[in-house]
């Protein structure tokens, strides 16, 4: 009986050190190559009251399946893609096409879990093929289950940082055909996708290839450490997020360069530390896969619509999203992520503060724009960073999903920032502040010229 295989793609678009499509390729006689466009979830629009993705999200998210589509394309494969997030489209081509076999990063976020879990149920018989590859580890490798992950940060890192990490990497030079019947519509003729060689936000594999290249051949790792809280900058810190978030880079290619930068040119704090920032995505990663839903604050009983802000904090969180708080480091950092899709880790940190502690504002809504508008974003990083700052990563009654405990949990460990004194350290000259201040669109146009 022929074999038919349905590759999902997801947060791993790439061809590069993805072994789970190399295992395809030996599984089996024709594949299917499927993507499933990501979109706002219905509980993040209503709570960052967007109808969409923003316009640099979706030009990311476009870029990349635009790149992979050709990567396939070349090995004479083809790129179909769902529109909806749902079982029943995936469901209807597995019969269809008659599909044996279904392979499928194994994600850590609940929908898409449920997903995979709902098309198994009404596909008996499927054999699946799954795994964490978009993690530098999997969890077998753990010196501990995964019901009991280390609460802290702290007690994560020093149980898995020394663990052997595999960097060998596969490289994929044949795919089986896709069926020939397979007339699911094609979403749109494939382009090339310009490419420049220099640094710049360009959705999709070919382009975050090139921008590991290009910061590693500098030497701008050896400094990382002083420089990674710059608020701007692309010699600053590296810039990996958006193309990791995705999954056109995989970490474990990050961290074979970052070794092999080490050998040529020294190790030192600074080449540890982007280690370090590494392990903080995959502690937020496997915290995400262990809390479930609870990590987005959602409560059986709270689930927030649009009307869960009062006239006052409404208007103070239009004002916060489109930088006009009249606080100035905030605004800045506000106009720099509308302008472009990306804010610094320093910027988010100040701005998730401001929302919490300064505006009162319920700190849902600010991790819903930032979904909305990330180039990088990724559900465990946006998520586990805000609630992290929320004082909500760890709190008991937020798993619990008790309301009232929560906000009083929150309260007691949150962190609050200091504004006056960030800017001080940050941007003492107020340049980040000035540049942002400018028109948006100017801004943005001058972000990469002024670094490069
Ligand atoms: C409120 C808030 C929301 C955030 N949302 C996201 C998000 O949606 N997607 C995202 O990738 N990161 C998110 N972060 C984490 C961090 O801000 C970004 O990863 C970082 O700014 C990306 O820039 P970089 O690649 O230059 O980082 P670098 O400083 O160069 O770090 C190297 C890599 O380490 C990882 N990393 C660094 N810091 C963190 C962190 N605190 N948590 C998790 N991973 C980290 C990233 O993969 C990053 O690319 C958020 C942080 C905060 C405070």
């Amino acid at each position: 009986m022929k074999k038919i295989g349905l590759y999902l793609f997801t947060n791993d678009l790439r061809i590069n050190d993805n072994t789970l499509l190399h295992q395809a390729s030996q599984l089996v006689d024709e594949l299917l190559c499927i993507v499933v466009e990501p979109r706002l979830s219905t509980y993040s629009v209503r709570l960052s009251q967007e109808q969409e993705n923003g316009a640099h999200r979706h030009l990311f998210i476009e870029q990349a399946i635009d790149d992979l589509a050709l990567s396939l394309a070349r090995l004479g494969q083809r790129l179909f893609v769902l529109e909806r997030n749902t079982s029943e489209d995936l469901v209807q081509l597995v019969k269809s096409q008659q599909v044996t076999h279904f392979f499928a990063s194994s994600h850590c976020a609940h929908g898409e879990r449920q997903l995979i879990k709902d098309t198994l149920t009404q596909c008996p018989g499927l054999f699946l093929s799954q795994q964490h590859h978009t993690t530098l580890f999997e969890s077998d490798a753990f010196p501990f289950e995964l019901t009991k992950l280390p609460r802290s940060f702290t007690k994560f890192r020093l149980q898995v940082e020394r663990l052997e990490i595999n960097t060998e990497g596969s490289v994929i030079a044949y795919l089986p055909p896709a069926p020939q019947t397979a007339t699911y519509p094609y979403r749109k003729p494939i382009l090339e996708p310009e490419v420049s060689d220099t640094v710049d936000y360009v959705g999709g594999e070919t382009a975050g290839l090139i921008h590991l290249e290009n910061y590693f051949s500098n030497d701008y790792a050896g400094t990382y450490k002083q420089t990674r809280n710059a608020l701007d900058g692309i010699e600053n810190s590296t810039k990996f997020s958006p193309w990791l978030a995705l999954g056109c880079v995989s970490p474990t290619t990050i961290y074979r360069h970052l070794k092999q930068f080490e050998a040529h040119r020294g190790a030192n704090d600074s080449t540890y530390w982007i280690y370090f920032e590494l392990l903080w995505r995959e502690y937020f990663y496997w915290k995400c896969l262990t809390l479930g839903t609870s990590l987005f604050g959602r409560f059986s009983n709270d689930l927030p619509n649009e009307h869960s802000l009062d006239t006052t904090s409404g208007s103070s969180f239009v004002n916060w999203k489109s930088g006009n708080t009249n606080y100035p480091i905030v605004d800045a950092c506000m106009r720099q992520l509308n302008a472009t899709g990306y804010m610094s880790n320093r910027g988010r940190q100040l701005v998730a503060s401001c929302l919490i502690h300064e505006l009162g504002i319920d700190w849902r809504h600010g991790a819903a724009y930032f979904e909305s508008q990330l180039i990088d974003y990724d559900v465990a990083s946006n998520w586990g960073n805000w609630a992290y700052i929320a004082g909500a990563l760890n709190s008991q009654a937020a798993q619990n999903a008790n309301k009232q405990n929560a906000a009083n949990q929150s309260q007691s460990k949150s962190r609050h920032f200091d504004l006056v004194k960030q800017t001080e350290m940050y941007d003492p000259e107020h340049a980040f502040i000035n540049k942002w201040h400018r028109d948006d669109k100017a801004s943005a146009s001058i972000l990469y010229q002024d670094v490069i």
